[in-house]
């Protein structure tokens, strides 16, 4: 499935959107980036069947740390399940995107007129070498969940380096997830 522009979304809306507020469960503590301490911008909610995926990664000096990379602790990717609520966004830091975009899903067979901004299941479109990451608890390859395209209106749109593309991915029995970007 593609992801289209669904167009805006509200900052708390249970759908598939990067930017707004995370969903997230009683005693969520907002993540700091492992490198540069402060606190990272939430970037998409991605609902699955067993509960939701929250993507985090550290924009605080975009280039300075690495939020590309899986495991540096310069990003974070939550699976949450149970009750879910806004999350209480920390006051100080790059914590929000410009705008909440809701992303359609669109059958990669029909043409559409909307931008693509993503993709849903299937095979991960690599723009460098496949980086797909063992799960931290169990150590096999995690699932490929989804892609997000950079976008193209710069005030609103994640920061993948330029042109970049993100990629999700999770393990269910472990209830884990992992998020990347390439260039
Ligand atoms: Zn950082
Ligand atoms: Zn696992």
């Amino acid at each position: 499935m593609l992801l289209v522009n669904g167009g805006e979304a509200m900052v708390d809306a249970p759908v598939l959107r990067t930017g707004g507020v995370p969903l997230v469960p009683e005693g969520f503590v907002w993540p700091d980036c492992r490198e540069c301490g402060e606190p990272m911008q939430f970037l998409a909610h991605l609902p699955l069947d067993e509960g939701a995926v929250a993507v985090f990664f550290c924009q605080s000096d975009p280039g300075m740390c690495d939020d590309w990379d899986a495991t540096a602790g310069a990003n974070r990717a939550f699976v949450f399940s149970g009750g879910l609520s806004a999350a209480t966004v920390p006051a100080e830091g790059a914590t929000m995107l410009g705008a909440v975009t809701a992303l359609r899903p669109h059958s990669a067979d029909t043409p559409t007129a909307e931008p693509v901004l993503g993709r849903l299941g299937g095979e991960p479109d690599w723009i460098q070498n496949d980086e797909t990451p063992d799960c931290p608890s169990c150590a096999t390859r995690m699932a490929f969940t989804a892609e997000l395209e950079e976008g193209s209106d710069f005030a609103t749109s994640a920061n993948f380096g330029g042109g970049g593309r993100g990629y999700v991915f999770h393990c269910r029995p472990c209830s884990e997830a992992a998020f990347l970007w390439q260039t």
